[in-house]
């Protein structure tokens, strides 16, 4: 998540006081970077996943799980046996945002080799055992909740009010109708914000409390990175609904598959006037979304005319960066991310050598907590220009969580090698968003999706453009698909990102070993796709549905959580089976070795 060092945190008020300073060191910053590195080209592709786990206790006893906040503890003997006794330990851990949270990445990137996404999973499989190895009696790596920080301080003290979240009910045969929660120590607050048939939360650490799985990539220039930033972001709404893993909060069932809108609302720290609600007096601008939201503008040429969302920017700097050489889009898209403050700052971090240091850019960077993130190289280093791919929820074990981020990379090559074209207006892509988080949106939802995905000329895909001798009079470039649609290709209308991704698979070296794995990740993509396969959101809700103790009000017990913890504990752990989410036999670990080149 970025932004945990370590020093002494400075207080919202004094934070706030170097908020210009911050701003404009951090644009300088940038602006060394880029001068001296806009032209490095040639990067290979690198690329490495980031898994978000939590530490839960079960007290199989009282048949109650809880979270443990022993993070730091944990990532200091993790840190200590691996990464500081050896450099080339195959694992790095990180802090994450609660106590009880830790993240996990391979210690080395991968490279472009087809056989590496042959080690994906046994590299996350590692990281559990390491991780399990170092806890307590009956505590596990697993998922959900919220602890405060000094980041919730600062959100809840730049928005001038508590944050207010609010999840629809899942409305079941007995849940109260209207659902209305009461809040016995409510001073007040609760009870004006809460909305009735609607879960309420309070602070930051409902939303930001949850794990993820996200994915970078190294491009050979910035053009690519600009290229790819774009290109998936039009990806994210599709790739999240058939990775939707979190249909429960605050002990309530709610209507939602998706964690998007709750950590979006749990870090929204605009106040009353940047959102609308009084006249602007002592802040700059509207601000129409959070911090934690879909990209609001595409970077590449071939995306400005698909830019077609408000977007608010600090002209100041905007005109600064032009006169400094930058292009428009370039320009704008920083000139957009920096409207925020900082949202903490550290004593000893605040006088930096703006050619050698970019933590004033990547203060601003890192709490732009967007669907897609483009990463400028850190200075003297031997890192490229990158991508981060966002959206996605954690599954429950190595085996998808390797199929979901081995088929995203796949896709960025297809997309490259194929000069796909999947880009549509902005607006779209967002009200794709809003869908890709509904329940059961794999199987009910349907999505804006570019028909003809292959530019003017390129035929290399069977089926490509097809699309353009369909029926109707829509003149649209993009049209409505279900997910099954736009996953797994409809004869006559879209070609189907799996049958893409197989061709090209066809016209590559690969070993048969990995050949096999990528196959069982992508036939687990195609099932869930089709529905098949239950997404976990799906799964969970079966589950609690399917529990004795479940009243079909909506309300999940201590019991009930404990007992589907355990559950996702033993199929992460490979000792119960679950083939109506994973599939049969087909989810096996194998292992290879080295042929062919992405
Ligand atoms: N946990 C956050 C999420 O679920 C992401 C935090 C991060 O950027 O690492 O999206
Ligand atoms: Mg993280």
């Amino acid at each position: 998540m970025g932004l945990l060092s370590q020093g002494s945190p400075l207080s919202w008020e004094e934070t706030r006081r170097h908020a210009e300073h911050v701003r404009k060191h951090g644009i300088l910053q940038f602006l060394h970077i880029y001068r001296a590195l806009r032209d490095r080209h040639k990067d290979v592709l690198k690329w490495g996943d980031e898994v978000e786990y939590m530490l839960v206790k079960f007290d199989h006893e009282n048949k109650k799980v809880r979270l443990v906040l022993c993070g730091e503890e944990v990532l200091q003997t993790l840190q200590d046996k691996g990464e500081k006794v050896n450099p080339n330990h195959p694992t790095l851990w990180r802090p994450e945002y609660g106590s009880y949270m830790i993240e996990g990445t391979p210690g080395q990137p991968y490279g472009g080799t087809m056989s590496e996404f042959n080690t994906v999973q046994d590299n996350m499989r590692k990281r559990r055992q390491e991780a399990a190895s170092v806890l307590k009696e009956n505590e596990a790596v697993c998922t959900v909740t919220s602890f405060p920080s000094t980041l919730t301080r600062n959100i809840r003290h730049r928005r001038g009010e508590k944050v207010v979240i609010n999840v629809p009910i899942f409305k079941d045969k007995n849940t109260p109708s209207p659902f209305i929660e009461t809040f016995p120590n409510d001073d007040g607050e609760a009870a004006k914000a809460a909305k009735p048939d609607y879960i309420y939360m309070d602070a930051m650490g409902f939303g930001m409390g949850n794990c993820c799985l996200q994915v970078t990539f190294q491009a050979c220039s910035i053009s690519e990175a600009r290229y790819l930033y774009d290109q998936l972001a039009t990806i994210c709404p599709i790739v999240m609904a058939l990775s939707a893993a979190s249909p429960f909060y605050r002990g309530y069932v709610s209507d939602i598959d998706c964690r998007w809108g709750v950590i979006s609302a749990s870090v929204d720290d605009r106040t009353r006037e940047e959102r609308g609600l009084e006249p602007l007096k002592n802040n700059h601008y509207r601000i129409s979304k959070s911090r934690y939201d879909s990209i609001d503008s595409y970077l590449s040429e071939c995306g400005e005319k698909y830019n077609d969302i408000d977007l608010t920017i600090d002209k100041d700097i905007y005109e600064h960066l032009i006169k400094e050489g930058i292009d428009h889009l370039l320009a704008q898209h920083i000139a957009h991310l920096f409207i925020r403050d900082p949202l903490t700052l550290f004593e000893e971090k605040i006088h930096l050598d703006d050619a050698n240091e970019s933590d004033h850019f990547e203060n601003i960077q890192s709490t732009n907590w967007q669907t897609m993130r483009f990463k400028p190289p850190p200075p003297n280093s031997d890192i490229g220009w990158r991508v981060e791919f966002r959206p996605m929820e954690v599954q429950l074990t190595d085996f998808e969580n390797s199929a979901y981020v081995v088929f995203v990379v796949l896709l960025t090559r297809v997309i490259l090698s194929y000069k796909l074209d999947f880009l549509i207006p902005l607006s779209k892509v967002d009200e794709n968003m809003k869908m890709a988080q509904k329940r059961d949106a794999v199987r009910q939802g349907m999505f804006y999706f570019r028909k003809d995905i292959c530019k003017a000329g390129n035929a290399v895909v069977d089926g490509c453009g097809s699309a353009q001798n369909g029926t109707g009079t829509d003149t649209e470039e993009y049209t409505l698909m279900s997910i099954d649609t736009i996953i797994n290709g409809k004869e006559g209308v879209f070609p189907g990102l799996i049958p893409i991704l197989n061709s090209y698979l066809e016209n590559m070296e690969v070993d048969v070993d990995t050949r096999c794995t990528i196959l069982n990740y992508l036939k687990l993509i195609k099932k869930r796709a089709s529905g098949e396969l239950m997404t976990v959101a799906r799964w969970m809700r079966e589950f609690i549905a399917q529990h004795p103790d479940y009243k079909q009000d909506s309300v999940i017990t201590d019991e009930m959580n404990y007992s589907l913890i355990w559950k996702c504990n033993q199929i992460a752990q490979g000792q119960a089976e679950c083939p109506e989410l994973l599939g049969v036999g087909f989810n096996k670990k194998q292992s290879g070795n080295k042929t062919g080149s992405l």
